[in-house]
């Protein structure tokens, strides 16, 4: 049994930067989450098609040192919070010592990892030693038969044994990310519930969000996003860089994003119509958990951004809400992503990216890179657009790092 409080970091203040980023919206932007690879050895049925995403060739994936540098630029900046992301990120050579380099900055003071916990059991230790602060696992079933319907690659037996590993080597606050599909799952909130009654597990339930949905066939390189020159005299452009203009809430050029979901074949990936078909409303998942375990309290947990966390009386853990659909809390969002092959993206739910990878490849100094890390806050929308049937295409989970 892991202690508590122990190496949880503090990550309610931010420690003095030299610099914060601020969006228009008033955002600080402090927190940068990190894809290390697009590549997964899971196929789950929301996020990958059968036969795998396409991937970047390995050339455009960002080395090490490439990362670490962004890394150093970023906290210059006020970044505080890392997570590291992929794809599966245990399967990147090289992640442990990544990890270590890190977790070396003072300033970040909450380093984490999200996995599919199959290759936990055999990590854990090496990254907690390593500077990893804790882990977000990927659990959608706590069925055998159901988790080969569901990630179609593994067995449930690696994650759970993954998840005992992290907690024994001390990966804490442990959190479990369970994407609720009608149809697959659902009627297992309440034993994932359950989970957090005695033990110091955090589980978030996540709505099924619409991330290009089946349209696989041409999800590599990036398509159909309109390409703009910036029109605010900003420097992108310079030493090689390209920009696709991203979507601004504000910006007229937004509606230029708008993503018709005709169903394609998914290649056994759900579609646009069994996506739909099988969303869970947050709603709906607190009513039937508070059927059985009485009123959820407010329970405040570190580092939750965009998640609502609670906890049934008693209970030593807590459990969240993600509800990018029903309840989208981007007014809270506070991240930027970077992607595997280094494009950084100001909302995962919107087209658009800025690209780091050829401006580090073609001598961009420090304080070019910053400042296209500036302006990329700048114009971070404000909010996603689903509900005005805007959608993210071009690219799949996987390759966005979720
Ligand atoms: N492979 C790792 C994992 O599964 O934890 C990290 C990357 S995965 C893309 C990150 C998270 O995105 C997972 O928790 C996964 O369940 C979630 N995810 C992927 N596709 C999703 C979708 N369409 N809707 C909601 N969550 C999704
Ligand atoms: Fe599943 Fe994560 Fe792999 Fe996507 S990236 S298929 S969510 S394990």
């Amino acid at each position: 049994m892991i202690k508590l409080d122990e190496k949880t970091p503090n990550i309610e203040t931010n420690s003095p930067a030299q610099e914060q980023l601020i969006d228009s919206f008033d955002r600080i932007i402090d927190y940068l989450r990190i894809s290390v690879t697009d590549r997964c050895n899971f196929r789950c049925v929301y996020c990958m098609p059968e036969a795998g995403a396409p991937v970047a060739p390995s050339a455009e994936i960002l080395t090490n040192d490439e990362i670490q540098r962004l890394v150093a630029i970023a906290v210059n900046l006020g970044m505080t919070k890392i997570r590291i992301t992929g794809g599966e990120p245990l399967l990147r050579k090289g992640l442990v010592e990544l990890v270590e380099s890190i977790s070396s900055h003072e300033r970040i003071k909450d380093l984490s990892l999200t996995t599919n916990g199959y290759l936990l059991g055999a990590l854990a230790e090496r990254l907690a030693r390593a500077g990893l602060h804790r882990v977000n696992v990927s659990l959608d079933t706590l069925k055998h038969d159901r988790f080969k319907r569901i990630a179609r690659r593994g067995e449930l037996k690696e994650v759970l044994e993954g998840i005992d590993a992290a907690e024994k080597a001390g990966l804490s606050p442990l959190k479990i990310n369970c994407v609720v599909m009608r149809g697959y799952n659902e009627d297992e909130v309440l034993d994932f519930v359950r989970l957090t009654l005695d033990r110091r597990i955090d589980v978030r339930f996540i709505e099924l969000m619409p991330i290009n949905w089946s349209q696989n066939d041409e999800m590599y390189p990036l398509q159909g996003a309109p390409t703009a020159a910036p029109s605010d005299g900003e420097p992108f452009g310079s030493k090689g860089s390209s920009i696709t203009l991203y979507a601004n809430s504000q910006l007229a050029t937004f509606n230029q994003l708008f993503h018709d979901s005709r169903i394609k074949s998914g290649g056994g990936m759900l579609d646009a119509s069994a996506m739909k078909s099988s969303f869970v409303a947050t709603d709906e998942m607190r009513t039937s958990i508070e059927a059985t375990f009485g009123e959820l309290l407010p329970a405040i947990i570190r580092a939750n951004g965009p998640v609502r966390s609670y906890r049934v009386a008693g209970a030593v853990g807590t459990v969240g809400f993600i509800s990018q659909i029903s309840n989208d809390m981007c007014i809270n969002c506070n991240r930027l992503r970077l992607t595997a092959d280094g494009q950084l993206r100001p909302c995962l739910m919107a087209d658009g990216e800025v690209d780091l990878r050829s401006a580090m490849r073609t001598g961009a100094t420090d304080s070019e890179i910053e400042e296209m890390i500036r302006i990329t806050v700048k114009h971070k929308p404000k909010e996603h657009r689903l509900e005005d049937g805007i959608e993210p295409t071009g690219r799949n989970m996987s390759q966005l790092g979720g």
